[in-house]
């Protein structure tokens, strides 16, 4: 039986953080990926036949990628930070965030909402969130604090209470008076997390801190060449310091003292590990090592992928679409239409108006676009629907895809001068550049439990048991085992940071 220092189960950019801080540091490092490639949710993908776009097919944008990563590792990542921050539609007007011009910012705040009240609002809640970003993104790459140590670090009582402890439904709503402001803080809160803005469990406050704390700043940035650029370097520079990645290798079982059975051209391999680290969600891990799930996640999201020959025109003749389209453009996501949202989702219906919002890559990176697209004007535009669970799904898959991209494109043309389907490039074979993607694609595609974009619900990025005060959060009852994904505290989204710290884990063991 081959041998290795460390075998990570899952070549997602997690497992290639770590395989490429272990090779480096001189372990033998074994990565089996179940794909023919790569990169796991943070890939670039030619989705249409003939169409020469290379789409950040699932995740698009990255803020939490610590520099510490980029630095340590030499990594050839390039992030381009985009000037309007997002534009919200309301009616024929819309409230536009450009972080170029205050005074633009300012009038449209005016005319959206009627007053300046909640422009000083927002200022002072992204002044209070950055500065909580600035004391606590460095503890994510460290042992995990107390909550008490992790809240000194905090250091700011107005802050605690406003993320940490109220719903958030609660501080945006004595926050800030207008519903359509209300809304776009909150659309960070829901990111594959479904929950009401109120919940009281928190998981939304959790998931809006890791909205805003990314390097720092909570900037959220585009990927120069797509989301393939930055694992692409990843597995570049694992391979290159001597870690095997090893491709079409589905793991089977993982056995606590090392053992990981795996199947690759329908033949069945067994090595063993010193360590084994899970790139793999928790949920995944508990089935290969044989044990029941501690818990059942449930992804939420539609997400949905478009070329288009040209932008769309809007109903606002005082924005334009390259500057509505160039940031975070909000559809249907005021806070009561989430809520609304929510509650038809719960009971099982796909929402009336999906909220959803948009971005078009090819506007600050037209790099993914081929010559011909690009010389013919091409765009792209990648769209996240929320509050759409698993559950909706389930049993009838294809049918409510087509359903919920229906009901989602009727959302999205609510707040258009015209269709968009008007707008989608149509390729060589007739067919319109349009795919949607729902919580059971992702599970079936990349192994995301039931869809789950995180793996699992975020925790807080400390150690709410004291057991775990400085330990890493990759632990796992079986001391050869750790999880390097999402699902580790600390994880979700493309951050590194639990593979950084699994590495650091097993370096330090
Ligand atoms: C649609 C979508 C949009 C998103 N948008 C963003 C965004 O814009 N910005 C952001 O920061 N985050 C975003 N996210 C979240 C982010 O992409 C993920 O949280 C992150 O990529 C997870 O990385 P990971 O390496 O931990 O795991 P994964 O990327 O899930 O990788 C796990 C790997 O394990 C492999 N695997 C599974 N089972 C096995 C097995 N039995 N044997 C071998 N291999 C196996 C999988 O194929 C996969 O490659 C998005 C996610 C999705 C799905």
């Amino acid at each position: 039986m081959d041998s290795y220092d460390v075998v990570i189960v899952g070549g997602g950019h997690n497992g290639l953080v770590a395989a490429a801080y272990l090779a480096r540091a001189g372990r033998s490092v074994l990565v089996l990926e179940r794909r023919g490639e790569t990169g796991g949710a943070a890939v670039s993908f030619r989705a249409f036949d003939g169409v020469d776009v290379r789409l950040s097919r699932y995740s698009y944008l990255v803020s939490l990628l610590p520099k510490k990563i980029v630095a340590d590792l030499g990594l050839d990542v390039r992030l381009l930070r985009r000037r309007m921050s997002s534009y919200t539609p309301t009616g024929d007007s819309g409230l536009l965030v450009d972080t170029g011009d205050a005074g633009r910012t300012v009038a449209s705040f005016r005319a959206v909402t009627g007053s300046t009240a909640d422009f000083a609002a927002w200022q002072r809640f992204y002044e209070l969130a950055e500065g909580v970003a600035g004391r606590v993104f460095g503890t994510l790459t460290e042992p995990l604090l107390s909550e008490v140590d992790f809240r000194a670090r905090v250091g700011d009582a107005e802050a605690w209470s406003a993320l940490f402890e109220r719903p958030i439904g609660e501080t945006l709503t004595s926050w800030f008076g207008d519903d359509t402001v209300r809304g776009v803080v909150l659309t960070d809160a829901l990111i594959g997390t479904f929950a009401p803005a109120g919940g009281e469990d928190l998981r939304q406050n959790r998931c809006l801190l890791y909205h805003v704390i990314g390097n720092g700043t909570g900037d959220w940035d585009v990927p120069v060449g797509g989301m393939g650029a930055v694992t692409g370097s990843l597995a570049a520079v694992a391979a290159a310091a001597g870690a095997r990645l090893v491709t079409g290798a589905e793991v089977l079982s993982v056995a606590p003292d090392g053992e990981v059975r795996y199947r690759r051209d329908d033949a069945e391999h067994v090595v063993h590990g010193g360590h084994v680290l899970a790139n793999v969600a928790p949920a995944t891990l508990a089935r290969l090592l044989g044990e029941e799930p501690a818990d059942r996640p449930e992804g939420a999201q539609l997400k949905v992928n478009m070329v288009l020959s040209r932008l769309p025109k809007l109903r606002d003749p005082n924005v334009d679409p390259a500057e509505a389209f160039g940031g975070t453009f909000h559809v249907n996501e005021t806070f009561s239409q989430l809520e609304r949202a929510y509650r038809e989702a719960a009971a099982g219906r796909i929402p009336s108006l999906p909220p959803c919002e948009i971005y078009c890559h090819s506007l600050t990176d037209p790099s993914i676009l081929g010559p011909a697209e690009r010389a013919a004007g091409a765009q792209t535009l990648t769209l996240f629907g929320l509050h759409m669970p698993a559950r909706l799904f389930e049993g009838h898959n294809e049918e409510a895809r087509e359903a919920a991209l229906r009901a989602t494109l009727a959302s999205l043309n609510s707040v258009l001068a015209e269709p968009i389907e008007d707008c989608l490039l149509v390729g060589p074979d007739g067919k319109p550049s349009v795919e949607a993607k729902t919580p059971l694609d992702l599970e079936a595609e990349l192994g995301l439990p039931a869809g789950h974009i995180f793996h699992r619900d975020l925790a807080w990025p400390y150690a709410e048991d004291p057991a775990r005060q400085g330990k890493w959060g990759v632990e796992t009852e079986h001391e050869r085992v750790l999880l390097c994904g999402a699902g580790a505290m600390r994880g979700g989204g493309v951050s590194g940071i639990p593979g950084h710290n699994a590495a650091m884990a097993v370096l330090g063991s």
